[in-house]
């Protein structure tokens, strides 16, 4: 039994249409499916991936309308790492994101910068056989393109105490780390993810605007239960399976603080539409499908500059 690396990464945005702006306009990934927030049905769920919504390229965001910034914190996700597949593409993207006012700083060939809202991202050039999960757009050549993620990185004041649910539990292997941070990589039969820490800043972390709220890791479908066990017996306390529609999802806390989901490849995004029309109407899984006509009105029009081009 083996985690396929990162599933999904949900974070938090005050802005909708500018976080649209942002993923599909500037960064070129789908507009996968757009929804609401299963535990809150009046604020969006966005979900952007790659052209087939594949877990492993899927960055989500709940929508808290006007919310404030975050801050990152002990126990936070402050950073995802994407993979590109060209060493072409560090140049590409330094000179698209300066274009659309997004300052860059490449260091040892990583290429970081924050979205609008202050939510970390970085750019690296991967050899890998993982298979690149690419979206297209008509200003992003493919071979250019993000590739889906390479890893995420959380702060820990003591990520010695993660250590045994992550190697122990979940089979997360060590990697040899730099001073200050420890990782792991993530890896299954198809797929793989790094996973790491780094000191925390002195304040307190405060969730909002451009904080990252959780990060799921990929399970078989029919591994899922068992993944349940044993999170359990190291010592987490994992909710029940809940189905989240698309996929279906536990929720624990690792010991360093941060929120784990394992969530299951599949059913996926085109089990109410079809894969050409992703993500173009409000989805509502059936449970919620009752609550159209008042949701609907309540969540601000969404522009999808893909759409629109
Ligand atoms: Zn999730």
């Amino acid at each position: 039994m083996k985690l396929e690396g990162i599933h999904h990464i949900t974070a938090i945005t005050g802005d909708a249409q500018k976080n649209v702006d942002f993923y599909a306009g500037v960064l070129g990934l789908r507009l996968v499916k757009k929804t609401v927030n299963q535990d809150d049905p009046t604020v969006y769920h966005l979900f952007f991936a790659d052209e087939n919504g594949d877990a492993g390229s899927d960055l989500t965001f709940f929508e808290y309308p006007g919310a404030p910034p975050g801050r990152t914190g002990d126990g936070m996700i402050w950073g995802i790492r994407w993979r590109l597949g060209n060493p072409d593409a560090l140049d590409f993207w330094a000179e698209r994101l300066k274009e659309h006012g997004t300052e860059t700083e490449l260091t040892d060939g990583v290429l970081r910068f924050t979205d609008p809202e202050g939510l970390g991202h970085a750019l690296k050039v991967v050899d890998t056989s993982d298979e690149p999960l690419v979206a297209n757009h008509p200003e992003i050549p493919e071979d250019l393109a993000l590739q889906g993620f390479d890893g995420a990185i959380a702060c820990s004041s003591n990520s010695e105490a993660s250590r045994p649910l992550l190697e122990e539990a979940l089979g997360f292997q060590p990697l040899p780390g730099e001073a200050g941070q420890s990782g792991w990589e993530c890896r299954g039969d198809s797929r793989g993810g790094l996973w790491g820490y780094s000191e925390p800043p002195p304040e307190r972390g405060l969730q909002g605007a451009g904080s990252v709220h959780h990060i799921a890791w990929a399970s078989q479908i029919e591994d899922h239960e068992a993944w349940r066990e044993r999170v359990i017996q190291a010592g987490a306390r994992p909710t029940p399976v809940i189905d989240r529609f698309y996929f279906r999802s536990i929720y624990f806390r690792e010991p360093s603080g941060v929120l784990f989901e394992i969530a299951t490849l599949g059913p996926g995004f085109t089990v109410d539409e079809p894969l050409e029309s992703l993500g173009e109407k409000l989805s509502l899984p059936p449970d919620y499908e009752h609550l159209r006509e008042q949701v609907e009105p309540v969540l601000r029009p969404i522009t999808n500059p893909r759409v629109a081009a």
